[in-house]
């Protein structure tokens, strides 16, 4: 028979032990914030790579934003070496999960299996995707033993908050150089068929307004800065949005409406804060002299970082010189580039043809309308051969009754595994 044929028969034996693995995973509840049971789930994990053969290292990312003795950045890095000389392939999933939410009908940290499907926070975002890359790898030992070159598997703290105490920390103290690794999967949930290759760009920045406290009775005798916020949304409304909507790009971005430039208004607060819940008084009759915007723009590769600041500012400028005692501070707060693998990448070209092999169907190519750690493994770790690829349904992620389907799992470990093959093997992924 076909190693390649073996294999995938190896990955569908193993449908119990992924069930109960994604399960595990699930129920260790690595909510973020506040980072919670990180060191419980390395260490899950530590047991289970270490059973495999694999050399594991728990790294905790001191000193990183939110690392503290209570709540410590951990994070596995594992690493199998083959029997040759070869490349790396590292599969790198966050083992974090955000916040519960309302409006569940299953347990979230519960880990359920129902028809197929199995539920919980995380189970698509990405635990799911960090069972099915461990099965692949395990399958694809029992088949090729002597492969060459070495299979990385990290689990890193901290995607949902940004990376820093994770993929960022790791990049930084070199575990994603191009050196010691050479090609590397984030089986985040963009779905079995597709490779993504980046993410578009993010600029956060606070715009504050300024205006002069007064009496509530006498408006006139102060400035309203919530007013003067009015007129900053009144001409986003009237020039930028438009603008944004026009600037298209040749990014294949999903979904659709993010093929464009975009920006979210996040937050707005002018005047007295809203009192503690119980508090029974009435509020006090001021004039808001504050009144402070957070805004989020993504952009695309064919803008650049300081036209997308200069734009906003110019904005502010205009209303400034039409609008009296009108004032503003402008604060970029975070930002990072967009990402794009090309398309001709090695990592790319060799997962497209696994998923053709598996699922006689072409891959499409996609790029994320958000970021994930792919940013700091270009930016940081100067590593370009990167992509996201797993199994699940992207917009179930941070959802209630969040699932992933087994079924799914399998098949982007197929995938996994021929990939593997291709690039450790030179067994063409595709027979
Ligand atoms: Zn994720």
């Amino acid at each position: 028979m076909d190693k390649r044929q073996k294999f995938m028969e190896r990955v569908e034996k193993k449908r119990d032990e992924l069930i109960a693995l994604t399960q595990d995973l699930i129920r260790i509840p690595t909510l973020n914030p506040p980072g919670e049971y990180y060191r419980d789930i390395c260490e899950y994990l530590d047991k289970r790579l270490a059973r495999l053969g694999f050399e594991t290292e728990l790294v905790r990312a001191h000193g990183t934003p939110g690392d503290s003795d209570k709540y410590p950045r951990w994070n596995i890095v594992a690493r199998y070496q083959g029997a040759h000389a070869g490349e790396c392939v590292h599969f790198n999933s966050h083992i974090d999960v955000v916040e519960v939410g309302q409006g569940w009908s299953m347990d979230p940290f519960g880990g359920e299996l129902l028809d197929g499907k199995i539920y919980g926070r995380g189970a698509c975002d990405m635990k799911g995707g960090l069972a099915t890359s461990i099965i692949a790898v395990e399958a694809f030992l029992e088949v090729w033993p002597n492969f060459s070159g070495a299979i990385e598997i990290s689990g890193t703290a901290d995607e949902e908050t940004g990376g820093f105490g994770g993929v960022a920390y790791l990049s930084e103290q070199g575990y994603f150089s191009p050196a010691r690794v050479q090609h590397v999967i984030i089986p985040e949930p963009l779905h079995k068929d597709r490779v993504c290759l980046g993410h578009r760009g993010v600029f956060w920045a606070e715009i504050e307004t300024h205006g002069r406290i007064a009496h509530g009775s006498m408006p006139f005798l102060g400035d309203c800065a919530v007013r003067h916020m009015g007129a900053v949304m009144a001409e986003m409304e009237a020039s930028l949005f438009p603008a944004l909507a026009k600037k298209r790009t040749d990014m294949p971005v999903i979904p659709e409406g993010a093929k464009q430039s975009t920006m979210n208004i996040n937050s707005i607060h002018g005047g007295q804060a809203v009192p503690e819940p119980g508090f029974t008084g009435l509020p006090s009759a001021v004039v808001p002299d504050s009144c402070k915007m957070i805004i989020d723009r993504r952009f695309l590769m064919e803008e650049n970082i300081e036209d997308v600041e200069g734009e906003l500012r110019h904005m502010l400028e205009k209303i400034k010189s039409e609008r009296k005692d009108f004032s503003y501070d402008f604060t970029p707060i975070h930002s990072v580039n967009p990402t794009m693998t090309d398309k001709a990448a090695p990592v790319v070209t060799t997962v497209a043809a696994a998923i053709e092999a598996v699922l006689h169907k072409k891959a499409e190519y996609v790029v994320s309308p958000g970021t994930y750690d792919q940013k700091h493994i270009d930016r940081i770790g100067r590593m370009k051969n990167c992509i996201a690829y797993g199994p699940g349904i992207l917009d179930l992620a941070h959802q209630p009754d969040e699932y992933i389907e087994v079924a799914d799992m399998l098949d982007s470990a197929k995938v996994m595994g021929l990939a593997l093959a291709e690039l450790l093997t030179g067994k063409p992924a595709k027979p």
